[in-house]
């Protein structure tokens, strides 16, 4: 027998996912919306704009372990979102070891494992380390996030990257500073990788 499926939102029995129809389209999607760029980044996708009701969803989902929220983001994405036929590997943001031990799991992980399982795309969890304790974003300007976040990732030496296209996933975009530093830091590595990176949603 197939399982329940309870819509996160509504909470009324819905077929599959664990979103009914009706909650779906009444979400902020931003796929309508050109996809965003820098110099880093190919392409920026990202599934809404950060506001309510997704933006407490995404609270829960980082700070609050509502984990069953990994397979509704995941499959969204899935659904929604682009992956470049010449992806070879998905990287999730890595956390510090330190906030990763606090709050037990790196949701942005959890996306890119399950994202990969579904792809057949290789996961490589140890591809790149945060070795910097950032402070937290949420009280900064563009500038002084870019500069919180500067250098605060490296790539793992036992690992070779070679020339390839890299999806990265991410909770939020925001000023971008995290992604744009993660692509420089896998960009000094191998000059000619290609990046593409997915969020669950992005500030408008
Ligand atoms: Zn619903």
């Amino acid at each position: 027998m197939l399982e329940p499926h309870f819509c996160f939102r509504c909470n009324r029995p819905c077929l599959k996912q664990d979103l009914c129809k009706k909650c779906t389209t009444q979400l902020p999607w931003v796929t309508h919306l050109p996809t965003l760029k820098t110099a880093e980044i190919n392409e920026i996708q990202s599934l809404f704009s950060h506001e309510e009701p997704i933006s407490n969803w995404i609270h829960q989902f980082k700070y609050r372990n509502h984990l069953q929220l990994t397979s509704l983001f995941s499959e969204l994405m899935l659904e929604h979102l682009n992956i470049p036929p010449s992806t070879e590997q998905i990287i999730a943001i890595p956390l510090h070891k330190k906030r990763l031990k606090e709050r037990g799991y790196n949701q942005a992980e959890l996306l890119a494992k399950k994202i990969a399982k579904h792809t057949k795309i290789s996961y490589q969890p140890d591809l790149m380390i945060r070795h910097k304790k950032t402070d937290s974003q949420i009280q900064l300007n563009a500038s002084q996030r870019q500069k919180n976040v500067k250098n605060c990732f490296r790539i793992n030496p036992e690992i070779e990257l070679s020339k390839q296209h890299i999806l990265i996933i991410d909770d939020v975009y925001t000023s971008g500073a995290t992604l744009n530093e993660a692509a420089k830091t896998l960009k000094k590595s191998a000059l000619e990788t290609q990046i593409t990176a997915w969020t669950i949603a992005r500030a408008s």
